[in-house]
């Protein structure tokens, strides 16, 4: 068994990432800028944010967080969106999720403009990854297939993808068919669950159940990407994160497993400031 290392693989992409950064504030005189939009209280939300903000800063990107109330109105929050797609000085906006309940969420993603959309979640960059034409592809997809094609060809594997959110498994399904892998997307109300993953040679585990997937539904040497973040207390009492795979009961089996913490998790953050880049170099060059 071998661990994909996505602390170590971010640490390698991030370090030619901010060469290219370089690269670019001596050709057109910019900083790339990263506006992420934060409302409410949300703890897990405030740590991932200051997680992105500090790394961005550290590559070599601007970062600013706009920090709002949840009492926010729907109404006002689209305008601060607005006011953010009309800055000419701005090349990326992340709308941090959840929002509160009062405010619709889909509204306020398509809102961004798709020539700023970080994390690709605009409905018509959706349509276009979907249609193989994508322009941003979203985070976290992005960084299990830079983690599965460090490791593997992925053409015409068979692939079970466990949950069809549209910021996960979903966007990641439409990402790996057109790298011509086999895709099944499973999701609550998949039958014969079990027969599927036996029969799969990549795992990709995204439903945010902790420790779900055993060995006993895991072919030998299968290779398994495990997107979960949950929080368990462990038996001395202590708050511990835990994937949706159980690690020690499945890795003996495998032939690589990404571990939680440091799998997926750095890579989306990579994804974030190289879709930054990628979006600034697209705004100087259309
Ligand atoms: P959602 O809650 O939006 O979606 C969960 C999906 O899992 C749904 O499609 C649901 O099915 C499916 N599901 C739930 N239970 C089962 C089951 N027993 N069998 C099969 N499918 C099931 O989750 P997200 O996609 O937002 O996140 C998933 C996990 O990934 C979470 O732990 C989250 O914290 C983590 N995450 C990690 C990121 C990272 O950077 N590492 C980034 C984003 C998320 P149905 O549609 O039928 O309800």
């Amino acid at each position: 068994m071998k661990i994909i290392d996505g602390k170590l693989l971010a640490n390698s992409l991030n370090q030619e990432l901010r060469k290219k950064i370089l690269f670019f504030k001596d050709k057109y005189g910019k900083t790339p800028y990263l506006v992420v939009i934060l409302v409410g209280n949300n703890q897990a939300s405030e740590v991932y944010v200051n997680n992105k903000k500090k790394k961005a800063i550290e590559i070599g990107i601007k970062s600013k967080v706009i920090r709002l109330s949840d009492k926010i109105t729907e109404d006002n929050l689209l305008k601060t969106i607005d006011s953010c797609n009309s800055d000419n000085s701005i090349d990326s906006i992340l709308v941090q999720l959840p929002l509160p309940n009062h405010i619709n969420s889909n509204k306020v993603i398509d809102r961004i403009s798709i020539e700023k959309d970080v994390d690709g979640f605009n409905s018509k960059n959706i349509g276009l990854l979907a249609m193989g034409r994508p322009k941003v592809v979203p985070c976290t997809p992005l960084g299990c297939y830079k983690m599965l094609e460090s490791i593997l060809n992925l053409e015409s594997k068979n692939v079970l993808i466990l949950g069809r959110s549209n910021i996960v498994g979903k966007p990641l399904s439409y990402l790996l068919t057109n790298k011509n892998a086999t895709v099944t997307l499973a999701h609550s109300k998949t039958n014969n669950l079990k027969s599927l993953s036996l029969r799969s040679d990549i795992i990709i585990a995204a439903i945010g159940k902790a420790n779900f997937l055993k060995k006993d539904w895991v072919k030998k040497n299968a290779v398994i990407i495990d997107v979960g973040i949950n929080v368990v207390v462990n038996e001395k009492g202590l708050r511990k994160i835990v994937g949706d795979v159980d690690y020690k009961d499945v890795y003996k089996k495998v032939s690589f497993i990404s571990p939680v913490p440091g799998g997926v998790g750095p890579m989306t953050i990579h994804c974030l400031l190289s879709n930054t880049l990628s979006l600034a170099q697209k705004r100087k060059t259309s």
